[in-house]
Order: C-alpha cells, then sequence, then structure tokens
C-alpha cells in the first residue's frame, strides 16, 4: 500500500452558493463536484475537485478545476504569450524539471484516486502532464489545490501572473456576500 497523501490544505465542502457561484462563474453547471479545493480571499470558489467520473457516466481528468474568473483570465493570457511551447521545449531539455513534473503528474493521479477510478483516464493526468505544458488552467489548478512546491510549471505561471493577478485578491463579479444579501 503507498502512503497516503496529506490532505489537501486548502479544502472544504462545497454549499448549494459554490455551485451557485460556479455556474455564474463559468457560465454552465459545473458536473460531479466534490469539495471546493481553494477560494478567492471573497469566498468565492478558485479551484474545485471533482469526481473521476461524472454522474453521466463520462470520466473527467481534470479533477482540480480552475473556475475563479479573474486566475482563468490570467492563464489564458500568459498562454497567449505563448508559454506553452517554450515551456515545452524547456521541459525536453531539463531533467531535474522532467522529475518534478512527473512527481506533479504522480501526485495529480493520487490526489484523483482518492476519489475513485475511472479505466477510460487511467495514468492521464492533465495539462499535457508529464512531458508537455498542454494547459496552464490545470497546472495552475493543480499549484493552488495542492500548495506550492508541487507543480514547478503551476507555481512559475502564479508567480508571473503575480503582478496582477493572485489568489489573496478578489476580483470576482460575483462575491458569496452579493448572492447572500440577494438571499440566494
Ligand atoms: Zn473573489
Amino acid at each position: 500500500m503507498p502512503t497516503p497523501l496529506e490532505p489537501l490544505p486548502f479544502e472544504t465542502e462545497a454549499s448549494e452558493r459554490d455551485l451557485t457561484l460556479m455556474a455564474q462563474q463559468l457560465g454552465r453547471t459545473m458536473r460531479g463536484v466534490h469539495s471546493i479545493a481553494r477560494r478567492c480571499a471573497c469566498g468565492a470558489p478558485a479551484v474545485v475537485r471533482t469526481a473521476p467520473r461524472l454522474p453521466d457516466g463520462s470520466p473527467f481528468p481534470t479533477s482540480l478545476y480552475l473556475t475563479l474568473p479573474s486566475m482563468v483570465e490570467a492563464c489564458s493570457r500568459l498562454e497567449a504569450r505563448g508559454l506553452l511551447a517554450e515551456w515545452t521545449a524547456e521541459l525536453e531539455g531539463n531533467e531535474e524539471l522532467q522529475e518534478s513534473y512527473a512527481r506533479a503528474h504522480e501526485r495529480y493521479l493520487e490526489r484523483r484516486a482518492e476519489l475513485g477510478s475511472a479505466e477510460e483516464i487511467e495514468g492521464v493526468s492533465a495539462g499535457g502532464m508529464p512531458t508537455r505544458v498542454k494547459c496552464l488552467h490545470a497546472v495552475v489548478g493543480q499549484a493552488l489545490a495542492e500548495g506550492p512546491g508541487v507543480n514547478p510549471f503551476g507555481d512559475r505561471a502564479l508567480e508571473m501572473a503575480a503582478s496582477d493577478t493572485t489568489i489573496e485578491q478578489c476580483r470576482c463579479e460575483v462575491t458569496p456576500a452579493m448572492l447572500e444579501e440577494e438571499g440566494a
């Protein structure tokens, strides 16, 4: 038996209000919600933890899913600068980085396995791990959920975004307090 992982450091239960907020953040209903892995300073969900299999039976590999609009946008801006190709090329030539990224991949799979399994996605994590950097939203989702030192590219993206976007700084259009006022 492998040693179980430490619990996710920021994980909290998902409430009805969280589901409402996520639907507003994403413009659709988030399915397969297990918990909230990280929150914005205002309390809005930032990273949602989902089951490996959705209620309709389809497998869902991205079990740490970034929903916070300001952070989603920050990742998209970084991707638009060409970082995915740049970092993938860097990864190919850097053994140390390959090792830490492979550990992030393993951690992703272990973490997801805590919630069950789906054979269609066995060995498949997210974001292009372990050999490519294909989606900053996925690696940042893991970095925010697990804390620093787990995903090297997620940490790096958060550092690069930090001049205008951090998890400690709320930029939400809709916050839990607003919903509470509305009585939702
Ligand atoms: Zn917020």
